[in-house]
């Protein structure tokens, strides 16, 4: 799951959507490369080629402006040469013309972002699982405990299915993790994998 990486292309108006949607899955241990944010940095669009080549996933983010911009089309174009898969992200079924006609999208809904994230997070987790595990393939994510003084590595394991994952999103539980060290308590959104909150321990 490590080595994966995942291109987002989309229109430069919709870098904030795209930072919302991807907020809590760059958590995660695979790489996003998003489109705007390479440009930011100096290099050239047109260069970016190379970032989908690397590529395990493309996100095609196709809003009204990203379904009509002349790189995000051209960046599918190559993506689909290149026999990248991509995920379109859509508001409405009507963007998806061309290759991606016919596809499963995510959908994109500003009122209910979680549900989009959720969709996207089970889109990456079906293309990105590992190769020959017949399993659920197992997902986590790794980050330092917040405790002033302790910052030990703490690993949240995510072994259910997405169906179930949203199951408890549903009836609003969360999934936990403690850390090893001091205890501390995490709680993520089981739909987004969005951190929600800490508990830490009372000192005795
Ligand atoms: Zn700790």
């Amino acid at each position: 799951m490590s080595d994966e990486r995942v291109f987002v292309s989309h229109a430069p108006g919709d870098g904030e959507l795209v930072g919302r949607l991807f907020r809590s899955i760059r958590n995660l241990p695979f790489d996003v490369h998003v489109a705007g944010e390479e440009v930011e940095r100096g290099r050239d669009r047109g260069s970016l080629r190379g970032r989908i080549d690397e590529s395990s996933v493309t996100v095609a983010v196709l809003t009204p402006a990203g379904a009509s911009n002349q790189w995000v089309n051209q960046e599918i174009g190559y993506a689909v040469a290149r026999g990248v898969d991509i995920v379109p992200a859509t508001s409405s079924a009507d963007l998806l013309g061309g290759y991606l006609a016919g596809s499963d999208t995510v959908t994109l809904d500003g009122e209910s972002m979680d549900r989009s994230v959720f969709e996207l997070l089970s889109a990456l987790r079906s293309l990105l699982a590992p190769v020959g595990g017949l399993d659920t393939p197992k997902w986590y994510l790794p980050f330092h405990c917040t405790v002033e003084g302790c910052s030990a590595a703490v690993t949240l394991d995510v072994d259910r299915d997405q169906p179930g994952l949203w199951r408890l999103h549903d009836h609003g539980r969360t999934i936990h993790v403690d850390c090893g060290e001091c205890g501390a308590r995490y709680h993520f959104d089981p739909g987004t994998l969005a951190f929600l909150r800490r508990e830490t321990p009372r000192a005795e």
